[in-house]
């Protein structure tokens, strides 16, 4: 059994820390829970429909849950789940790529540095700018910057960057959460990037087995497995206690994964008391110079099999689904519980103020599957009732651990997230949004607002609305 080691009691890098991956474990306990009865499979969902978080083995009864009355039941399952904790919330950001230089060579990215036909650029600040007016236009208020490893991004230039994209206001426009996807740093680097008010800061594994982590990251620092799988706890060291992990779907057996991704949890619960914030499990798309079929690949069935499992095995914590997928599949999982999506995608570098709908891979890291804007997106949202939000309010308020905070404070959601959500889509409908969108979301607010017993806050609520429509912007419970 692979040792949890406690932070007080050992010295980060003393610490062999990457032990909490064990490759032998992961599919003894695969094994040794093959063939699950329907019974078990029950109890197994039963047990997180109660609010508490699956084991390893539970979880590994799901994803040997092979039949298609069980496979429905998971699904039916993560549907209940989502519905009853997280109601009917859809938390939307956009992707901003900064820089596509890179010193990494993985097989599978536009953006590795073999790769001579990609045409490498880093945004100057007044681009970056640019870029951001063009989403706060679109009505965006929260981003992730990305960056590809290169000394250039060094901490304090991404720190410089985020900073930048905080002062950009144009209208009503303003960015008030900027998450992070770059290159692992060490334990200062961190706390400078910290210090410039970042949300999340993601680092996926990309494949948790080791050897098919060797076999596609062919060269430079990312090749490192130990370097890369410590890497949130760097941040964790650092103080950044909300951090993202993934994996990349297609490199090695999704059941894997998912193990992996579950003991990650586990290990970051143990030993800091507070499991990653968001879960990103991309599948691998076509990239420039790279269109394989990957050697795991993940079809359809299985990929919507397994974002159910996620849901299910850690009910707290929020699941990402970015526009690499297509349409019909985001909204398919969105049932499942996704709780985070992109809307409005370019990641063409300084593809948002070029206004270009076709994709160059030549200067972009991979293909995406949806490329709506984020208008169409809010629309078709809104046609499944569910509710848009720009919410950023946890953040700001330091409330950390507001996925957690969702699940486990009785009345958090209706409290705080859903009224939030509404005021955040008001002033969406307010300043964005065409008339047709404007009256599917007041709609939509109203019907929501139905739902409110207690009449002070819902008066309360009313008044801020109202509020929004005046004028007043940045209104939050
Ligand atoms: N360069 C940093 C790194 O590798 O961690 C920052 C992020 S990289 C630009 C963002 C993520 O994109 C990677 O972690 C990887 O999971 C994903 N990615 C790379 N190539 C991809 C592809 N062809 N299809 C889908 N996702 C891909
Ligand atoms: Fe570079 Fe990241 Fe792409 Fe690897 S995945 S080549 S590190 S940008």
């Amino acid at each position: 059994m692979p040792v949890i080691y406690h932070p007080q009691k050992y010295k980060l890098e003393d610490r062999p820390l990457e032990n909490f991956i064990d490759s032998n474990e992961i599919w003894d306990i695969l094994k040794q829970n093959e063939n699950p009865s329907l019974e078990r499979v029950r109890e197994v969902i039963a047990k997180s429909l109660d609010k508490n978080r699956l084991t390893m083995e539970e979880t590994a009864v799901l994803i040997n849950a092979n039949s298609p009355e069980m496979i429905q039941e998971i699904k039916d399952g993560a549907r209940e789940l989502k519905e009853r904790v997280y109601g009917k919330r859809i938390v939307l950001f956009a992707p901003l790529y900064i820089g596509n230089l890179c010193v990494n060579n993985c097989a599978y990215c536009g953006f590795r540095t073999d790769n001579k036909n990609q045409k490498r650029t880093t945004l100057l600040p007044a681009e970056v700018e640019e870029e951001v007016k063009m989403l706060e236009d679109a009505g965006h208020k929260r981003l992730i910057l990305v960056f590809g490893e290169h000394p250039k991004y060094n901490p304090q230039f991404i720190a410089g960057t985020v900073r930048n994209v905080y002062k950009v206001k144009h209208g009503n426009g303003e960015i008030r959460r900027v998450n992070i996807n770059a290159a692992p740093l060490d334990v200062e680097g961190f706390r400078v990037v910290k210090d410039a008010g970042i949300g999340t800061y993601q680092v996926f594994q990309e494949t948790y087995n080791r050897d098919a982590y060797l076999k596609v990251h062919l060269g430079g620092k990312k090749r490192d497995y130990h370097w890369r799988i410590t890497a949130l706890d760097r941040a964790q060291e650092a103080g950044i206690d909300d951090v993202g992990i993934g994996a990349l779907l297609g490199l090695y057996d999704w059941r894997f994964e998912v193990m992996g991704l579950l003991r990650h949890v586990n290990h970051f619960e143990a030993v800091y008391n507070v499991g990653p914030h968001t879960i990103s499990f991309p599948r691998i798309k076509p990239a420039s110079g790279f269109n394989v079929k990957p050697e795991f690949d993940v079809s359809d069935e299985e990929f919507t099999r397994l974002v159910a499992i996620l849901r299910l095995a850690v009910p707290y914590t929020g699941l990402i689904l970015t526009a690499r997928e297509p349409a019909h599949i985001r909204d398919e999982v969105l049932e499942f519980g996704v709780s985070q999506i992109d809307g409005g995608t370019n990641i063409e570098m300084k593809g948002y103020s070029a206004h270009k709908k076709e994709q160059d891979l030549d200067q972009e890291q991979f293909s995406i599957g949806d490329n709506r804007t984020l208008n169409e997106v809010m629309d078709e949202l809104l046609g499944h009732a569910y509710l848009p939000s720009f919410c950023t309010a946890c953040y700001r308020l330091k409330r950390t651990g507001e996925h957690f905070m969702e699940f486990s404070v009785p009345g958090f959601i209706k409290r705080f997230c859903q009224p939030n959500a509404m005021l955040t889509m008001a002033e969406y409908l307010e300043d964005y949004a065409p008339k047709e969108t404007r009256e599917k979301g007041y709609k939509l607010i109203e019907e929501n607002l139905k739902e409110y017993k207690d009449e002070q806050f819902k008066e309360k609520l009313i008044d801020r609305l109202e509020r929004v429509k005046q004028g007043e912007r940045d209104l939050y419970f």
